[in-house]
């Protein structure tokens, strides 16, 4: 990857300091826990302690510091000291308060801290071929695992059971740790958008809803499926079709130059027609990468043109209290005339 394509002249900047991992990673390869990176538009420099001496030989083909016995900002304000660097752009939302005032109190004189908002972020959104072919990677294993999982889903298994089987199954396949925690939750428990698994147990006639996402080579995946432990009635049924109605609706829209709110739009437009408007309360979906939540969001307000190349989810969803909820979540790419799903399980309520 190369730090040309951050605009220092536009941000006003001589060197932007990295502090957030994923963006460490993507510029550096580096993929320790202690890093900070200095970019400029010519060097890009890691700092990071003696645990990842050789980690940091081995991933990065940048110039590395070791510091040893003072903070990494430290270090790196000495550094800028002797470049004579002046503006130095910092990560507003991924730095802390306390990392923010030890550098600012260590700044050489004459040298400046200023916010900038996601241009890191922005460089990911587009993937690479390598990066869309180790997203494909990620969904494959994802898939995989649930198909493994669902195996074991009867009455009688509790959701963290299943929760358990689903990341064990996907560390087998390659993963190297799912890409955020695990959603299992029965019956009524559907109806929480966000449910941690418990231990209660699976009952005959219970709607299951599993999220479920892999992290394998650094990439995610996500995807939802919904089960029913026997046969559901009418109004179970009633809301899954409308969800699938409006996770289709807004895959047929989406494609190259149309805005991400456009596709938000077009999932809600259903839901609305369906009496469920108030239900779906959540966006439509999300960018994915080396984070499970990137930029774009496809949401109300996100008027980001999709590019081809970029990866993100669908996944409209209907919650009522008291009797359940539906979400159905696949992972994407976008292409010029439309978009590939990637998820190859079907999405049709799957009855046990
Ligand atoms: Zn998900
Ligand atoms: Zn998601």
């Amino acid at each position: 990857v190369i730090a040309s394509a951050i605009d220092f002249a536009a941000l006003k900047i001589d060197a932007l300091l990295v502090s957030a991992a994923p963006n460490i990673r993507y510029l550096s390869g580096f993929t320790g826990s202690n890093a900070l990176l200095l970019v400029t538009t010519d060097s890009k420099v890691l700092f990071t302690d003696p645990r990842y001496t050789l980690q940091a030989a081995q991933q990065c083909s940048c110039a590395v510091r070791i510091v040893k016995k003072m903070p990494l900002s430290a270090a790196l304000a000495q550094n800028l000291g002797r470049r004579k660097l002046r503006r130095i752009g910092f990560e507003k939302s991924r730095l802390s308060y306390g990392d923010y005032e030890l550098l600012k109190e260590r700044l050489p004189l004459g040298a400046g801290l200023r916010p900038v908002g996601g241009a890191v972020d922005a460089l990911r959104m587009v993937k690479s071929a390598d990066e869309i072919a180790r997203i494909r990677r990620s969904v494959q294993t994802n898939s995989d695992a649930f198909a493994a999982a669902v195996k074991m889903v009867k009455p009688g298994v509790s959701e963290s059971d299943i929760a358990a089987e689903l990341e064990y199954r996907m560390r087998l396949l390659g993963a190297e740790r799912p890409a955020f925690e695990t959603i299992v939750a029965a019956g009524a428990r559907t109806a929480l958008p966000h449910a941690q698994p418990a231990h209660n147990k699976l009952n005959a006639n219970d709607l299951l809803l599993i999220d479920v996402g892999a992290c394998q080579d650094g990439y995610s995946s996500d995807m939802t499926r919904m089960l029913f432990l026997g046969r559901p009635g009418p109004k179970i049924r009633a809301i899954y079709d409308a969800v699938l109605k409006a996770q289709l609706a807004a895959l047929e829209v989406v494609r190259e130059g149309v805005t991400a709110q456009k596709v938000d739009a077009a999932a809600r437009r259903v839901l609305k027609a369906e009496g469920l408007e108030k239900e779906f309360v959540h966006s439509t979906g999300h960018g994915l990468g080396l984070e499970i939540h990137e930029p774009p969001r496809i949401g109300k307000k996100d008027k980001t043109r999709l590019q081809a190349g970029m990866a993100i989810t669908i996944e409209p969803g209907a919650y009522i209290r008291g009797l359940g909820g539906v979400r159905i979540e696949d992972t994407v790419v976008v292409t010029k005339n439309g978009c590939e799903v990637l998820t190859p399980t079907p999405k049709e309520l799957m009855l046990l």
